[in-house]
C-alpha cells in the first residue's frame, strides 16, 4: 500500500482485489452493456450478488448502452460499498484512447462526488481484456487524479490486482503524485 496527498485528498494505491475493499462505491470496469461476464465484473457480481447484474440490465433497458468514457450506477449488493459505478474505458488501439480514459477516470470520480461519498475505489480500467498497456494507463490515472478538484472525496483507492501492474502503477505515481 502507499498513500499520496493531493491537497486534502489521498489517494492510495493497494495490490489486491477490488470486491473485497470498503469503500463508499468501487468501480467497475464494465463494457457498453453492462454484461459482467470476464475479469472485474464477473468477479463483483459474483461477490456482490445478482442483483448488480439485473439493475445494470435495467439501466441499459431505460437509458440505452453507457457510452465509452460514461458510468452508470447500481447498489452494490453484498460488498462492502453502497453503490458500484461502472465505468466504461476504451479499447486499447482508439486514436483518442487516452483522453477517453482520462474521461473515464474523470467521471468516476465526479459521479462518487455527485453521490456524497468520501471515498471510492477504482480497478485499473481498460488494462485486462480492453489491451490497455499498464505503464500507459498508470499516466492516464495519475494526471486525472494529480489534476481533479475534489470537493467531498477524501480518498480514492486504486486497487491494482497484480504484482506487475502495482509495481508500473507506483513507479509512475511516485512521479506523478511526489512519493518517495
Ligand atoms: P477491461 O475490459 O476494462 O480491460 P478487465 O476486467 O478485463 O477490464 O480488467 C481490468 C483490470 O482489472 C485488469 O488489470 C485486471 O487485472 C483487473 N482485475 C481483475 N479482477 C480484479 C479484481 N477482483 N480486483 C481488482 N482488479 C481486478
Amino acid at each position: 500500500m502507499k498513500v499520496y496527498r493531493v491537497g486534502g485528498t489521498e489517494v492510495v494505491l493497494l495490490k489486491g482485489d477490488i470486491t473485497e475493499v470498503e469503500a463508499g462505491a468501487i468501480v467497475n470496469a464494465a463494457n457498453p452493456y453492462l454484461e459482467h461476464r470476464g475479469g472485474v465484473a464477473a468477479a463483483i457480481v459474483r461477490k456482490g450478488g445478482a442483483v448488480i447484474q439485473d439493475e445494470s440490465r435495467e439501466w441499459v433497458r431505460r437509458y440505452g448502452p453507457v457510452p465509452v468514457g460514461g458510468v452508470a450506477v447500481t447498489s452494490a449488493g453484498r460488498l462492502k460499498a453502497r453503490y458500484v459505478i461502472h465505468a466504461v474505458g476504451p479499447v486499447y488501439g482508439d486514436p483518442e484512447g487516452d483522453a477517453k480514459l482520462a474521461s473515464t477516470v474523470r467521471n468516476c470520480l465526479a459521479k462518487a462526488e455527485e453521490l456524497g461519498l468520501e471515498s471510492v475505489a477504482l480497478p485499473a480500467i481498460s488494462t485486462g481484456v480492453y489491451g490497455y498497456p499498464p505503464a500507459r494507463a498508470a499516466e492516464v490515472f495519475a494526471e486525472v487524479l494529480r489534476s481533479y478538484g475534489y470537493t467531498k472525496l477524501r480518498r480514492v483507492l486504486v486497487v491494482l490486482y497484480t504484482d506487475d501492474i502495482y509495481r508500473t502503477f507506483e513507479e509512475v505515481f511516485d512521479r506523478v503524485l511526489g512519493g518517495t
